[in-house]
């Protein structure tokens, strides 16, 4: 049977209806103050540049603001620290997000440390992270707050299923798995150290691909009747995950699988708004 296709794009946009009426709702009772999303880009990755504009058009679509902030490629830790505490002390701005990575001359773990948890609406900061996985009021961590908002959408059951995430980076692999914990999943994190990965994978009823590295994971590994979450940005339907080969129709035989495009990458950034209200709504009333 054909597997149940995670459609984030769909969902995204109706999410994105909701989150206008809210957004008009809350303009309406604080005297037509808008909620702000301030955007941090250091440098001049393309690709980084993008998702900055994505991420300031999708406030903009339900009504919400962005404050661009672009700093060169060669500005410092205490430069950015600076601009960040700028940010944090501004109370017409909700949430920070400073797009990842920055320049390799900046401490950007400082830099995410540095975002006042009231406005870390990307749920980057270390505090952030540690509250979330003790199950304690906090924004997630926008990629995987996005991809349970879709499990959850698609009732996907969670409960007792195995779950193996591959990779293990602070904005993705790691809180992919506490969320997945929370949700009472037995969790199998794998990373570039990891031995025997087809072993695992072939264990998994929920599998996440977070590696960043095209094919890697082989559909041949992935078994019937799996959940399958490919968290690559790869264009062209191939991502993290090589969904079909002529041998293995993926497809064809898993439970239900996020299309690239038009699966995680619209959820990440709907979380990313959407807990942006939450802020505006916490500090506004
Ligand atoms: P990252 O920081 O580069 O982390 C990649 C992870 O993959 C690391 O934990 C690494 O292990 C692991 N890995 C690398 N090679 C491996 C191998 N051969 N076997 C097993 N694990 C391996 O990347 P990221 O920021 O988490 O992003 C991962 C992917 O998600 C990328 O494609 C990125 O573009 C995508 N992404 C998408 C969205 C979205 O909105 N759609 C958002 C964020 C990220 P080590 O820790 O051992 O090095």
């Amino acid at each position: 049977m054909a597997a149940l296709i995670l459609d984030g794009k769909t969902l995204a946009k109706q999410r994105e209806e909701k989150l206008k009426q809210a957004v008009a709702e809350l303009v309406q009772r604080n005297g037509n103050r808008v909620p702000i999303l301030a955007t941090i880009l250091v440098g001049d990755d393309p690709s980084s540049a993008t998702y900055v504009q994505m991420k300031g058009n999708a406030c903009r679509r339900v009504g919400m603001d962005s404050i661009k902030v672009e700093l060169p490629q060669d500005t410092t830790t205490e430069q950015l620290l600076t601009t960040i505490d700028e940010l944090n002390q501004n109370p017409d701005v909700h949430g920070i997000l400073l797009q990842h990575p920055v320049p390799e001359q900046i401490d950007e773990r400082a830099c995410f440390d540095a975002i006042a948890l009231a406005k870390d609406v990307d749920g980057v900061t270390t505090q952030g992270y540690g509250r979330m996985a003790m199950a304690e009021p906090a924004y997630g961590a926008a990629t995987p707050a996005g991809i349970m908002q879709l499990l959850e959408h698609y009732n996907i059951e969670l409960e007792g299923k195995h779950a193996v995430v591959v990779g293990r980076s602070p904005i993705l692999g790691k809180p992919m798995a506490a969320m997945l914990l929370n949700a009472n999943c037995t969790v199998t994190i794998c990373h570039s150290r990891t031995a025997n990965l087809v072993e695992h994978i072939k264990q998994a009823d929920i599998l996440v691909g977070a590696v960043g590295r095209p094919e890697l994971i082989k559909a041949d590994w992935i078994k019937d009747g799996a959940v399958v979450i490919d968290a690559g940005y790869h264009p062209g339907g191939i991502g993290d995950i090589e969904k079909s080969t002529p041998q293995n129709k993926l497809a064809e035989r898993v439970a239900a699988l996020t299309p690239v495009p038009g699966g995680v990458g619209p959820m990440t950034i709907n979380a990313l708004i959407s807990q942006t209200l939450a802020s505006a709504e916490s500090a506004m009333g």
